[in-house]
């Protein structure tokens, strides 16, 4: 069983510098676990840790029931993939996958058999006597995956292992790694920076934010139930909106409107109703507005805005509005501040909207999905 433990893991640099504090992470025998954040959360850290190229400040770690914070990367029984692949220029193919198994003193017959097992389920098999220089990214990246898989190690280790592909490559990587890591079933800590990898690709995801797990779970979950502002906003694409408004008689003030909240919207956040008479933070993704037609049984209110900008997409549109923060009450004392993510609205509508550049719409808010914050601590409520 190779499950890797993390138990209070923490990374210093200097006297003070904290890359990692307290990671505390169990990925079980055979997950597929995406380490996700913003450039310098520490994910790089994290998982150079775990492969033993880096020293582990504090903390414990175990791969495979071992505690290994102080063997040597070899005998940690893991394979790395880096983002630059690492292949060896002068060597064909196939020695560059058999490589260790030489290293190993592994018999010619033994590396033939397992090379070839290896180049079918990775589709190199005609390329096998070809050298680096004259391979795709994508194949590269495929010999180098190969040289992780020759080992039958205990774990897989990925730091951002598509990031030198070209966005269509790396769509079609991403698969092709989801379903090779669900065939070996060989637990896999994989980085990266990019939100719709860690959401296509993982069993579950964490989600770290200077040097802090955030919140780790299914990609459904962190989509539905983010444990926090950043969260809410680092998970989803285009990201969620995120506003400050006033709650009051159960009615959401913000900008020049109050939103009636149904009781769907305290069911979904049970902390909500302490927040009577004070201010709160809210998100609402792109894909819960909508310009005027309705999809029925929902509880929607309806924004004043004004369309800034248009992506077509040809599948959907992104649209960037400003609320119409006009009609606020300016002599009203408790009147809501304009707010900062009324000036730049992202919403997503379906391709068949006839919305235009510069057209005041009744931008249409499903009330039962917003998302409430705590405006101190950040927390979802
Ligand atoms: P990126 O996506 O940009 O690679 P990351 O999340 O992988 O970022 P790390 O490379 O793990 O981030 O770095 C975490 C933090 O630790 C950063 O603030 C970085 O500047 C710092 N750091 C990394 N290595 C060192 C080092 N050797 N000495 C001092 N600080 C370091």
């Amino acid at each position: 069983m190779a499950v890797v433990v993390l138990d209070k893991i923490c990374k210093t640099y200097g006297n003070k510098f904290h890359a990692i504090k307290d990671l505390s992470l169990t990925i079980e025998d055979g997950e597929f676990l995406i380490l996700v954040g913003p450039s310098g959360c520490g994910k790089s850290t994290a998982l150079r840790m775990i492969a033993g190229l880096e020293e582990i400040t504090s903390g414990t770690l175990s791969i495979g029931g071992q505690d290994v914070e102080d063997l040597p990367p070899k005998d940690r029984d893991i394979a790395m993939v880096f983002q630059n692949y690492a292949l060896y220029p002068h060597m064909t193919v196939f020695d560059n996958i058999a490589f260790s198994m030489k290293l190993a003193g592994k018999s010619k017959a033994e590396r033939e058999k397992r090379v070839n097992e290896i180049a079918k389920v990775l589709q190199l098999e005609t390329l096998l006597q070809n050298k680096p220089a004259h391979l795709s990214g994508g194949q590269r990246q495929r010999v180098a995956m190969g040289r992780a898989m020759v080992r039958e190690p205990a774990a897989f280790l990925m730091d951002e292992p598509l990031s030198n592909l070209d966005a269509k490559l790396r769509v079609q990587m991403r698969a092709e790694i989801a379903g090779l890591q669900r065939q070996l079933g060989v637990t896999t800590i994989y980085v990266t920076h990019d939100q719709t990898e860690a959401m296509t690709m993982g069993d579950r995801v964490a989600v770290l934010k200077g040097g802090v797990l955030q919140q780790v779970d299914t990609p459904k979950a962190l989509y539905h139930h983010p444990v926090n502002a950043f969260v809410a906003g680092f998970i989803g694409s285009p990201s969620m909106n995120l506003f400050e408004g006033r709650l009051e008689n159960r009615s959401l003030r913000f900008a020049s409107v109050s939103l009636p909240l149904p009781p769907a919207a305290f069911e979904r956040a049970p902390g909500l109703a302490r927040f009577e008479g004070k201010s709160v933070v809210f998100g609402i993704r792109p894909e819960d507005l909508y310009d005027s037609k309705l999809p029925s049984g929902s509880a929607f209110s309806t924004v004043p805005a004004m369309v800034k900008s248009i992506e077509e997409l040809g599948s959907e549109l992104i649209v960037h509005l400003k609320l119409d923060a006009s009609r606020v009450d300016s002599g009203d004392p408790d009147a809501v501040e304009d707010l900062s993510g009324a000036a730049n609205t992202v919403a997503k509508f379906e391709a068949a909207s006839t919305i235009q550049l510069g057209q005041q719409i009744d931008l249409a808010i499903d009330a039962s999905k917003l998302h409430f914050f705590d405006p101190v601590t950040h927390l979802a409520l």
